[in-house]
């Protein structure tokens, strides 16, 4: 099992998660961040220190957010990778996910 960063992470990255991971497996794409599941030790950690909620277990991840497993496991892949698949994804969706100073 891992960890998985969903949809409200898109254009907000503000990082809280990094600092408490353990394991340092959470990386920087160009609009969000995600959780390499070869290196997530499924702790919790980061889940509660996420302001939007955009972290879950795998296996209790919103239905709708069902894409964001192949987008976190496409860290395996490469970061090009990842980075299309956010881009079609919030494209697809008009992701408009406002700042965190505008809530
Ligand atoms: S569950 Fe733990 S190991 Fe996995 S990404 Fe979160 S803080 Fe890191
Ligand atoms: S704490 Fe949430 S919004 Fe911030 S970078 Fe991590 S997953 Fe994204």
């Amino acid at each position: 099992m891992t960890y998985i960063i969903g949809e409200p992470c898109i254009d907000i990255q503000d990082r809280s998660c990094v600092d408490v991971c353990p394991v340092d497996c959470i990386h920087e794409a160009n609009r969000m961040l995600v959780i390499d599941p070869e290196e997530c030790i499924d702790c919790g950690a980061c889940e509660p220190e996420c302001p939007v909620e955009a972290i879950y277990p795998e296996d209790a991840l919103p239905e709708k957010w069902e894409p964001f497993v192949k987008i976190n496991y496409a860290y395996g892949e490469g970061m090009d990778v990842v980075n299309e698949l956010v881009e079609s994804y919030a494209t697809e969706h008009n992701v408009q996910n406002p700042p965190l100073d505008q809530r």
